[in-house]
């Protein structure tokens, strides 16, 4: 279980970060504009976008192993 105490206070693991580049459609702006951090805390893979901490998503091990193989069967 992450702790999101931490996270709202420390920020995402700086180490074990990622920023995509996205869009957003519900707060539109040049495509790829906003930013997708992509970080892990505690095991889970959390999703911020924006990185505003406003909407944060965390999906545990299977849920990212689900995520990891069918991007895989997606992209190849
Ligand atoms: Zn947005």
């Amino acid at each position: 279980m992450m702790n999101w105490n931490s996270y709202y206070t420390n920020g995402p693991n700086k180490k074990r970060r990622k920023a995509i580049p996205a869009t957003c459609a519900l707060h539109r702006g040049p495509i790829g504009f906003a930013n997708l951090l992509v970080s892990i805390q505690d095991g889970s893979i959390v999703f911020d976008p924006h990185v505003t901490g406003a909407c944060v998503m965390a999906i545990d091990k299977e849920g990212a192993t689900t995520l990891r193989d069918i991007l895989t069967e997606w992209l190849g």
